[in-house]
């Protein structure tokens, strides 16, 4: 291991995101207009370029990497992309966000390949939920995918739950309850604004009103203990009505319980920008340099560059307008989520 990555801020950088598409097979609601329009193939990162990168992250003492999108299964060459990565070697090991849709089609190939944690998006626990929230038909592949992950032996599987009230906000209990007889952590995720969504307040919900709305329901929840490559979720046990879980209930807050403090990642989006901040405008372009014959010595001083610059704290808090934040022209899914 080289020099470790350390921000302007004093944070030391242990976790890259790595986005490999903006192309996805949903349209949550929430991330990606209908009518999304997409880069041009020529300009995303390619197999190389992504692994040459992720040699540098290592060589920073980047620990844990997960792989992104747009959704990263519509990209055909994903498993050598994760067979790249496990062969440079992360010890905090390789996670996928997917949408769960074509995952089973390569769910043993990506585990043979060196996968070690799977994140499944779902927003609902039934179909017509599920539906409203991602404009798409492909709810029982979903949960397919879930069940195919959990019968693999991958050090995690855990659901991502965006809430947005009226829409799926009844999904609660019902997603909650998931954990009950599966070693699965379900994740409550605050709506956050982004360019192209459709983000009010009203229609906000805050990790205490899920927590309040699950112990109204008798649930009990123990907080457990954070590692140093964990990602931005307070993770919790459970105990229900129904008793004690197996699985996990978590909550990510950015915008109710800003985390930025302690903030330990940073992210490279697929035309290969790398990304203090999801709502941070400092990016350092690195594709560019790399097709120009930049050596590695060179992109090193880019990604120092991109640490050195890296926002303190993002724009969100509770009570924000959105017509004022100062807000990426991305949407999340051309940022890598
Ligand atoms: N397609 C994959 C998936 O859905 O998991 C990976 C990319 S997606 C952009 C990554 C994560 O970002 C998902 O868990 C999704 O729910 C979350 N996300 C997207 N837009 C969001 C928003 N406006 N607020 C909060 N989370 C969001
Ligand atoms: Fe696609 Fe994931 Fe965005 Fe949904 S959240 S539109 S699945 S990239």
């Amino acid at each position: 291991m080289g020099k470790a990555l350390i921000d302007g801020h004093g944070r030391r950088i242990t976790y890259v995101r790595i986005s490999v598409t903006d192309r996805c097979n949903l349209r949550c609601l929430y991330c990606m207009p209908e009518d999304q329009k997409f880069r041009p193939m020529a300009h995303l990162l390619s197999r190389e370029e992504i692994r040459r990168t992720a040699r540098l992250f290592a060589d920073f003492g980047i620990e844990k990497i997960r792989i992104t999108g747009g959704e990263p299964t519509t990209r055909p060459d994903l498993v050598g992309i994760v067979s790249d990565l496990a062969a440079i070697g992360f010890p905090g090991g390789i996670a996928l966000s997917t949408n769960g849709v074509l995952f089973p089609r390569m769910a043993h190939d990506l585990l043979a390949a060196g996968l070690t944690k799977v994140n499944v998006s779902l927003d609902a626990a039934e179909a017509e939920h599920f539906r409203k929230m991602t404009r798409r038909d492909h709810f029982q592949p979903v949960l397919d995918s879930i069940a195919l992950a959990l019968s693999l032996p991958f050090d995690s599987v855990k659901i991502n739950a965006v809430v947005i009230r009226g829409l799926n906000d009844d999904q609660i209990l019902p997603l909650a309850a998931m954990t009950k007889d599966k070693k699965l952590g379900v994740r409550f995720i605050e709506f956050m604004p982004f360019g192209d969504n459709d983000w009010k307040e009203t229609d906000w919900v805050g990790w205490s009103e899920v927590w309040d709305r699950l112990a109204a329901s008798g649930y009990v929840l123990t907080p457990i203990e954070k590692t140093l490559v964990a990602g931005p979720a307070d993770e919790y046990s459970v105990t229900s009505p129904a008793g004690v879980h197996t699985g996990s209930v978590g909550f990510i807050t950015p915008v109710s319980d800003r985390f930025c403090d302690t903030c330990n990642r940073m992210r490279l989006t697929q035309d290969g920008f790398l990304k203090g901040c999801l709502f941070g405008h400092a990016d350092v372009d690195l594709l560019k340099p790399m097709r120009a014959g930049a050596t590695d010595e060179d992109l090193r001083v880019l990604v120092s560059r991109a640490a050195a610059i890296k926002e303190e704290r993002h724009p969100m808090f509770v009570g924000m307008n959105k017509s004022t934040l100062p807000l990426h022209a991305r949407n999340m899914s051309e940022i890598g989520g």
